[in-house]
């Protein structure tokens, strides 16, 4: 397979550079290990894209897919392993072996969730612990929910669950919380949340298979509490999915791969556009640009 430009992640910053480079001539050809949309499909509600009011994640994602797909962008489902450096091209590796050779390369990969990695995670996860508030919420109907993390998706997807749990506990390990103040005033406004500052989690238990309580630690007292619980939803960050590319010394010392203004990398014909990419604000309207510019400066690059 070989196309003009190929495309690793269909996220808002890989969708927006496939339409981009279509549109501009380029054939184009997206590879995405799950399901379109990136991060936007684990997200209840999209209020600061301009021109969406309020949309679904996960509305937002499939319109995004069914564009791109409408100016003919080809997808590939499958998870990338390796990306072989050439001369004039680049080739891309997927799992089953196939080998996409393109003149650019876009790695607009994303990020992924942090795990919180204590005792009882990996054991209860997916009976109990949950990474997607969207997609298992609603399991939750008139139980109590535990979410960890004080930033922007934790707030946000702490008071989507407001609309199921009877009661949402949220943990912060400081007294303030990192989220935007609009997004903290709307949760602070339900009755059903309660915020449980300075502790971290330390370990979860369970009970005939599933969740049932989570014990915090007071980060000043060292002392230790069990809370019961059905639900635990750790939203505590993300890191860069960028071990594919790890061989290609593109990487800052966190994961997330370094580029100019321009999204180019230190390897000719090979960008980079999104939250992969060392920046500061990582937003949908932000990764569209980013895909954007990159898409245009790859146009001019082929073209010589
Ligand atoms: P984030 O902004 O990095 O926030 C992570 C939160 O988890 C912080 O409150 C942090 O505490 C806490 N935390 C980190 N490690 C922890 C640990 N081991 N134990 C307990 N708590 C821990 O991550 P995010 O909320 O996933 O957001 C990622 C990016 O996407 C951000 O740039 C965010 O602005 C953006 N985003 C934007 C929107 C929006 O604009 N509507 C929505 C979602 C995400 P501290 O605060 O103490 O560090």
């Amino acid at each position: 397979m070989k196309f003009d430009l190929v495309i690793i992640g269909a996220g808002p910053a890989g969708l927006t550079a496939s339409i981009y480079a279509k549109r501009a001539g380029l054939t184009a050809c997206v590879i995405e290990a799950e399901m379109p949309g990136g991060k936007l499909i684990k997200t209840y509600e999209i209020e600061n894209y301009p021109g969406v009011k309020k949309m679904a994640g996960v509305d937002l994602a499939n319109t995004m897919f069914e564009q791109a797909s409408s100016f003919g962008v080809e997808f590939v489902f499958q998870a990338v392993t390796e990306i072989k450096k050439g001369e004039k091209e680049h080739t891309v590796i997927v799992q089953d072996g196939t080998e996409i050779t393109g003149g650019a390369i876009l790695i607009a990969t994303g990020t992924k969730e942090r795990l919180l990695n204590i005792p009882g995670e990996q054991e209860y996860s997916g009976k109990g612990v949950s990474y997607c508030a969207v997609c298992d919420g609603f399991f939750y109907k008139d139980k109590v929910v535990t979410v960890i993390g004080g930033g922007n998706s934790a707030v946000e997807e702490a008071h989507y669950l407001t609309q199921f749990a009877k009661e949402v506990r949220i943990v912060i390990r400081r007294d303030v919380f990192r989220a935007e103040q609009r997004s903290q005033d709307a949760l602070l406004e339900r009755e059903n949340v309660t915020v449980v500052k300075k502790h971290i989690p330390v370990s979860i238990q369970g009970e005939d298979g599933k969740v049932s309580s989570i014990t915090l630690k007071n980060v000043e007292t060292g002392e230790e509490t069990v809370y019961q619980t059905d639900g635990i939803f750790p939203y505590i960050g993300s890191d860069p999915i960028t071990t594919f590319c790890k061989n290609l010394d593109i990487l800052d010392e966190h994961g997330y791969v370094k580029v100019n203004e321009n999204m180019e990398t230190s390897v000719p014909g090979i960008y980079a556009a999104g939250d992969v990419i060392s920046k500061y604000l990582r937003q949908v309207v932000t990764a569209c640009n980013d895909g954007a510019i990159a898409a245009q400066q790859i146009y001019h690059y082929l073209k010589g």
